[in-house]
């Protein structure tokens, strides 16, 4: 390989040797570590827009708590990984940086933990399972959703983006709950809010737009996904007024 020829410290080989008291130990050069990062990043099919996302330059506006907790959330998630069992549930409107977030949070587990991570957008998970069905062949075996299944950390984003039938509802829970059962970590973003707790506290922007998340994804995948994460709310009171400024406009 072209860069590990380049590696003044290991000459290419990927290995440095180290003395210590017992003699020479062969040790994995730097390197070697970033090549694997750079394999890995490129499979967790990160959409471009998102490739400079990270944690570090995640920008939180004027001091909202909201974001402030989120971010601290993050960073807690990657330090702590693996040793965690809950994924993360990123909720609230368009704008507020969930995709940012989660982009940063896997972005971060490769580096750092040479996790394997893979990025899906929920209308993608949906066209692809509709895709790749067929009834001699199972969806686990599928090569397009291996990933899926597979991945040690998975981002499922704007869960909830795309209606579906009942069979694909049931085929999207079979894979979450797949995940779990295997203790795989999930990562979901959602623009829908979810009523069930809070009835009629939700901002009247919220009821413009209509549909909760239960209404989207359908009782059991809510309470199957709110098994498997820690909800991690996204609001945010600039986002409030910002929405009411807009209201008074039109
Ligand atoms: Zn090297």
């Amino acid at each position: 390989m072209n860069d590990a020829t380049q590696c003044p410290k290991c000459l290419g080989t990927g290995w440095t040797i180290e003395k210590t008291a017992n003699g020479p130990v062969a040790k994995r050069c730097v390197c070697y570590h970033e090549r694997q990062a750079a394999v890995l990043l490129k499979k967790t099919n990160i959409p471009k827009r998102y490739r400079d996302c990270t944690l570090d330059n995640f920008e939180i506006h004027k001091d909202n708590a909201f974001h402030k907790d989120a971010l601290a959330i993050s960073k807690k998630f990657v330090k702590n990984y693996p040793a965690q069992d809950v994924g993360l549930l990123l909720i609230g409107p368009c704008g507020v940086g969930k995709t940012h977030l989660a982009v940063g949070i896997i972005q971060e587990l490769v580096r750092k933990k040479g996790a394997s991570c893979v990025f899906y957008d929920f209308r993608d998970l949906i066209r692809e399972i509709q895709n790749t069905f067929a009834p001699e062949s199972g969806l686990t075996e599928s090569e397009v959703l291996a990933p899926v299944f597979r991945s040690e950390v998975l981002v499922l984003d704007e869960l909830g983006a795309k209606r579906t039938t009942a069979w694909v509802e049931e085929t999207v829970f079979y894979i979450i709950n797949h995940r779990y059962n295997h203790k795989k970590t999930t990562i979901f973003t959602s623009n829908y809010p979810d009523t069930e707790e809070t009835e009629d506290n939700r901002d009247s922007f919220y009821k413009k737009g209509g549909d909760t998340l239960v209404d989207r994804i359908g009782v059991r995948l809510r309470s199957r996904v709110y098994e498997m994460c820690k909800i991690v709310e996204m609001e945010g009171e600039d986002y409030r007024k910002l929405a009411k400024q807009a209201s008074y406009r039109f």
